[in-house]
């Protein structure tokens, strides 16, 4: 299971951003995941639930935005939804297209909670 690299990966980037800004904890953080992303959004979930345990974010909400896939026909430049990778152009049916969109896998923005000082 690949996802729970890749959720140790984003609390690794995100502590590191927090403890940059003398954050003591995050409360909350946004991903964008593209729909053609290897990423199973249930093992995704389930991943992030163990991953998170006695890091920064386990208490933190998290918003993920699934964002679709477009790709562009490389014979006749048409733009359209890819529900699938290696999905044939609309308007040619030509294999070959460039995926624009939906494959990415990023964080939007973290919300941290600043140490209150005594
Ligand atoms: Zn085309």
């Amino acid at each position: 299971m690949h996802e729970l690299s890749i959720v140790l990966n984003i609390i690794d980037i995100a502590e590191k951003e927090a403890k940059k800004a003398d954050a003591a904890s995050i409360s909350a953080i946004e991903l964008s995941i593209g729909k053609l992303s290897t990423i199973e959004p249930v093992a995704f979930d389930f991943a992030w639930k163990h991953g998170v345990k006695n890091s920064m974010l386990e208490h933190a909400r998290r918003i993920t935005n699934y964002i679709d896939g477009k790709g562009r026909c490389n014979k006749c430049s048409t733009e359209f939804l890819m529900e699938a990778l290696y999905q044939p152009c609309p308007q040619c049916g030509d294999y070959f297209s460039e995926i624009i969109e939906g494959k990415e896998l990023q964080i939007k923005s973290l919300r941290i909670e600043e140490k209150i000082e005594t």
